[in-house]
């Protein structure tokens, strides 16, 4: 949303009835800036007001959607040029290229699909196949496509229009980006990708080929498109980006305010030069980007920089607070406490992990903040903390009473303390690091006493 709350309050029918669930008009208006809020929840603007509003608050960069179901993604509807300035909202896809003629179709497509991990609590893996029909046959064509979509893959298929109009009928309903509408096809590419309901990607030299194309599928009725310079070099690619992303947002130029693909392989054959590339398209502009192979060394680095560079700095990474188990932990084992900030959690968590000691982890609902600022917060302080272990359900699972605070928080020792009178609080280290060695100690310690 580009307007601002005060923007958006001129259009509203300030009668603070709070059928949206905000208190007045102008709280809505302030969380709609904010994309907290959804503009159909007010059922009292007028159809002007609607279409004024959603115009004006239209990102300069369109959304567009592909895929279905567990493969559904949205590119687009990135507002600013550096993700300090706010945030950067959705990250682009990784795709891999693919020929429909390739005898090894199927084994690509599987192996490709067990590519996935678990980082800070979400699963990591590559989203699309962009598949080329190099057959010239719709069926084999067809048969490479469904497999890739029932493996959850978003699908880019690239084929003659004739192609297509075959196979479309069976793979519409998993929205495919048609490619590729040019100059000397996009009016039968923009009837087949109206007639099917699928965003087209638009294929011209430079930006004002671009443009021209843009404007003229606009005006047929084309609006979910997405943009490929055919650039040749990296060099080429970035200043295109570059280029397309100030258009859209410094110029307001609606023509090419448009998603961009790009294509790994204008690096030259060389997978690391390849990965290099890609990263680089993370970081500046691309919403697909096409590599020629997914392979586990090179996707998961870029995997990884996705994820830190289209994480919202503004809203932590958290965990949902509770008790966690790590090696199987019985009655006698430790009892750790931390925040809910991911990081946190995954590093304290590994450290235990790594030091092969079965324990309880209770991580409490900080709102994301990590330790030392949950605690300066309040939030994580002797109060709150003793609350959470006795609702916690901890107590239940374990025959002492001891609990391990982290070490930047000894100070609340003694209040916490008062908070639990019938446990012993045990200051942990400070650094997460020193958790193996901490647990080694404790542990002979425990055994000693026994
Ligand atoms: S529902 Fe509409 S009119 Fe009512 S308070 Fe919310 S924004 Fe204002």
């Amino acid at each position: 949303m580009a307007l601002s709350g005060i923007q958006i309050f001129s259009f509203l029918p300030k009668s603070n009835c709070k059928e949206c669930g905000a208190a007045t008009c102008l709280a809505f208006a302030m969380n709609l800036a904010a994309n907290k809020v959804q503009l159909e929840q007010c059922p009292h603007l007028t159809p002007e007001a609607r279409n004024s509003l959603a115009q004006a608050s239209a990102p300069p960069i369109r959304r567009v959607e592909v895929g279905t179901g567990p493969a559904r993604a949205v590119l687009g509807e990135e507002t600013v040029l550096f993700r300090h300035e706010k945030t950067f909202n959705h990250p682009p896809l990784l795709a891999a290229g693919l020929e429909d003629n390739r005898p090894d179709w199927e084994n690509r497509l599987n192996s490709w699909r067990e590519q996935q991990w678990e980082r800070v609590g979400l699963s990591l893996r590559p989203e699309m196949v962009f598949l080329t029909c190099a057959s010239q046959e719709a069926g084999q064509f067809q048969a490479v496509a469904q497999k890739a979509a029932e493996l959850d893959f978003a699908l880019a298929l690239q084929g003659s229009a004739e192609i297509l109009a075959q196979v479309l009928p069976s793979l519409a309903s998993a929205r495919p980006l048609l490619c590729a509408a040019q100059e000397d096809n996009w009016e039968i590419m923009a009837d087949l990708a109206l007639q099917y309901r699928c965003p087209l990607l638009l294929r011209g030299r430079g930006t004002e080929a671009l443009a021209g194309l843009s404007g003229k599928l606009r005006q047929r009725g084309g609006q979910d498109l997405v943009l490929d310079a055919q650039t040749r070099t990296l060099a080429q690619t970035l200043a295109s980006n570059v280029t397309l992303r100030r258009a859209a947002l410094l110029d307001k130029n609606q023509g090419l305010g448009l998603p961009i693909i790009n294509f790994a392989s204008v690096a030259g054959g060389d997978p690391a030069a390849e990965v290099m590339a890609a990263s680089l398209m993370i970081c500046k502009y691309a919403s697909i980007i096409v590599l020629s192979d997914f392979k586990r060394e090179s996707l998961f680095p870029l995997l990884l920089l996705r994820l830190n560079l289209f994480t919202d700095p503004q809203r932590p990474m958290t965990m949902p607070q509770g008790i966690y188990p790590i090696g199987n932990p019985g009655p006698d084992s430790p009892v750790f406490v931390t925040t809910n900030f991911s990081l946190t959690y995954f590093i304290v968590n590994g450290e235990i992990e790594n030091a092969r000691y079965p324990a309880w982890l209770l991580i409490m609902d900080t709102e994301g903040l990590s330790v030392l600022t949950a605690w300066a917060a309040g939030k994580f302080v002797g109060d709150t903390i003793g609350a959470f272990v006795k609702k916690s359900g901890i107590e239940e699972k374990i025959k002492h009473r001891q609990i391990i605070i982290p070490g930047y928080v000894s100070g609340i020792k003694s209040e916490l303390k008062e908070a639990l009178p019938d446990w012993r609080i045990t200051v942990g280290p400070r650094e997460a690091s020193r958790v193996p060695q901490f647990l080694r100690e404790w542990n002979l310690q425990q055994n000693d006493a026994n």
